[in-house]
């Protein structure tokens, strides 16, 4: 049997893999398949699809956008995008380097409880690459000590809607499925547990959604059970993977979730008929 973990982040957002680690890593762990899939950035790709090469295992090339509806963030993965075109890379370069000045936007509120993070060790943290995230700021505050731990960061400060959060910029769910599609790519709604309203499911399946994230390191078993069937009722493709983000959440989740080769089949078909 083979399987594959369809969520997998490294250093180019904020997982603390290199490209090369999570290739070992995801060997190690039996796997036939990862896709990689950081947040608004895809330069992780090029050097997974390089190291497996010569550590052979399949890489799938995907992304996780985020965009923002009624005041929740929405992510949506996409499978199988066109990585490489030019146009693609740029939008998502717009996006990171909004994503720099809403960290900025973060560490000013921050500064209103007295805390003093320095921009630039958010930057060294996050690796001067990809993406910047909430997670590279947790780790600054866990350094300094202003927090004793990252999930109390998120608590105390930076978690959605939390004093010193800041939304992600003004991208729609809608626009996100568009612009994976137009990059050939198979839009696929992450955790749909964490959202907490199954109805938007319908209404992204209009703007062109063709999957859900069924199985999910925050899914219990009941809740995947419960996605499976919505996916089956509305004629979706059902993926899943661990989140792994290394080290960053504390225990390495790669391989924790995984689903029979088979998914990957049906997503490849999808793909070949966009
Ligand atoms: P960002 O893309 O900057 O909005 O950060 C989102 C990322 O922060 C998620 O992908 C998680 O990695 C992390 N995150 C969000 N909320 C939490 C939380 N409550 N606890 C731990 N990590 C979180
Ligand atoms: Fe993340
Ligand atoms: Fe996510
Ligand atoms: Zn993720």
């Amino acid at each position: 049997m083979k399987y594959a973990d369809l969520h997998v982040h490294t250093i180019f957002s904020d997982g603390t893999f290199t490209p090369e680690e999570a290739v070992r890593v995801a060997r190690e762990k039996g796997l036939s398949c990862i896709a990689i899939c950081d947040h608004d950035c895809v330069d992780g790709i090029g050097p997974s699809i390089e190291y497996s090469k010569k550590n052979p295992i399949e890489i799938i090339p995907g992304v996780e956008l985020t965009a923002m509806k009624d005041r929740k963030e929405i992510h949506i993965l996409g499978y199988f995008i066109s990585w490489k075109e030019q146009w693609f890379k740029e939008i998502l370069k717009k996006i990171q380097a909004e994503r720099v000045l809403r960290i900025n936007k973060m560490i000013e509120k921050l500064k209103r409880f007295n805390i003093e993070v320095m921009p630039d060790r958010v930057m060294n943290i996050a690796g001067g690459k990809g993406s910047v995230g909430r997670l590279h700021l947790a780790r600054a505050l866990v350094e300094i000590k202003a927090v004793s731990s990252i999930q109390a960061a998120f608590d105390k400060y930076i978690g959605d809607f939390k004093p010193c959060y800041v939304e992600d910029i003004d991208f729609s769910p809608k626009e996100a499925i568009e612009f994976i599609l137009r990059a050939k790519g198979i839009p696929v709604l992450a955790h749909p547990y964490t959202i907490g309203n199954d109805s938007l499911i319908q209404e992204f399946v209009k703007y062109g959604m063709r999957g859900i994230e069924v199985f999910h390191i925050d899914h219990s078993l009941s809740i995947s059970k419960r996605y499976e069937k919505i996916a089956l009722e509305n004629g979706l493709l059902v993926t899943g993977g661990s989140d792994c983000h290394g080290l960053g959440k504390g225990r390495v989740l790669l391989g924790t979730v995984r689903v029979p080769y088979s998914l990957v089949d049906k997503l490849k078909e999808a793909a070949n008929r966009i």
